[in-house]
């Protein structure tokens, strides 16, 4: 076997697309251990600084104390606790919906819920930049797939007009994850009206972020359950915690319940994960400082950046790209950060299309001034590299 997948791996080496894992000896936060050096971390995406919040560790603690480590089974046999359950109807309110189902994992949600949803004989519209895991989706559901132009309603409509009968699903991301820009969602909210498609947003990166009070991409639109009538969040970006939630109404939650493989055939959360989850919802909803300060630490890196000339992308968000293009500059000004104790990932493809490499710098509200003036500094020094 060894000596068959070896060329693949080879061959990733040598087009310096290989990727490797660090290791942390800290807890998640701005500034982090990493193989005995400190660094300041410019790639997580825990947004609003609570993964390592002491209320969070502390309603962990507690949950894990009243009701054990393990769930012990899945959701549907006996693995659902109150906390799981409180957990979901926190979400509902929190994002205005009728009911919210949690699920493992951001990846197996999507899975579910795309292929709950539509099936062979139907239609499937994805954003080509739509996280990997839509993607994933869409394909193992079986229905027709057709990705429309980045952002771009008129090029989603012209794909719906053309579609068969069945139904039609349209799927994006509230705020694409390698390029930080939101989704134009009134316009495709319109466009899926017109042509009778439901739409699903995949909030990983508006959620807790996004909105007044942090209820996301859809919150911050205005729009109602109508206009998105699948809205999908995960709970390990702004909520700082694990695992994901589907928000709608009553039969779209039981059709998940009856239908999404992901959700019926995996063991459920550990309750201290809902525990915690619960705590940083209130942490999310209570101290809209984080997002005052995320929005505040953004204008100032973005004007910093463009004073030195930085390409930086069209982003509003934590999300603030750097484009290097060649995966191997990328990962020379990775290093070179590196050296100056800045952590910032090179993304490279294929999470990023051919000739976009880049440095996804991310901004949380744990990080200082000072912190992202360092970084500055640094990549004045730094970029670009001949
Ligand atoms: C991270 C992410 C996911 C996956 O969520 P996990 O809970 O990490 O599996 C799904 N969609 C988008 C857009 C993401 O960024």
């Amino acid at each position: 076997m060894d000596e068959v997948l070896a060329p693949a791996l080879a061959e990733r080496q040598r087009l310096d697309l290989q990727r490797s894992r660090r290791t942390l000896d800290s807890a998640q936060g701005p500034a982090v251990r990493v193989d005995s050096r400190d660094y300041v971390n410019f790639c997580s995406n825990d947004y609003l600084g609570l993964a390592s919040h002491p209320e969070v560790i502390a309603a962990a603690r507690q949950a894990a104390a009243d009701y054990g480590v393990g769930s012990g089974a899945s959701h549907l046999v006996c693995g659902h606790t109150i906390l799981h359950h409180q957990l979901e109807e926190r979400i509902a309110a929190f994002t205005g919906r009728p009911r919210a189902l949690l699920f493992s994992t951001g990846y197996m949600a999507n899975l579910g819920v795309i292929t709950a949803l539509v099936g062979r004989g139907d239609s499937v519209f994805e954003d080509r930049l739509n996280h990997a895991s839509l993607l994933d989706g869409g394909l193992l559901s079986g229905a027709r797939f057709q990705r429309f132009a980045h952002n771009d309603p008129d090029a989603l409509e012209r794909g719906l007009a053309k579609a068969e009968s069945g139904r039609k699903l349209v799927v994006v991301d509230g705020v694409f994850s390698m390029d930080g820009d939101i989704a134009p969602l009134p316009e495709l909210a319109a466009v899926a009206a017109r042509r009778d498609a439901w739409l699903m947003v995949d909030d990983a990166h508006g959620f807790g972020v996004l909105g007044a009070n942090g209820a996301g991409s859809v919150a911050h639109f205005g729009l109602t359950a109508a206009q998105v009538p699948v809205l999908m969040g995960t709970l390990g970006k702004s909520a700082g915690v694990f695992g994901a939630f589907v928000a709608g109404s009553e039969t779209l939650i039981e059709t998940l319940i009856q239908f999404a493989r992901p959700y019926i055939y995996t063991t459920a959360l550990p309750p201290m994960v809902a525990g915690a989850t619960l705590a940083a919802i209130d942490l999310v909803e209570r101290e809209a400082w984080r997002r005052d300060h995320l929005r505040a630490l953004i204008s100032h890196w973005r004007s910093g950046a463009k004073s030195l000339g930085l390409p930086v992308l069209d982003s509003d968000t934590a999300i603030q790209p750097l484009l290097a293009g060649d995966a191997a500059q990328a990962l020379a000004i990775s290093a070179a950060l590196a050296e100056r104790g800045l952590w910032v990932t090179a993304i490279r493809p294929p999470t990023v299309p051919a000739g976009t490499a880049r440095l996804r710098v991310t901004l949380t509200a744990a990080h200082s001034v000072a912190q992202v003036d360092r970084l500055l500094e640094a990549l004045a020094e730094v970029w670009p590299l001949s």
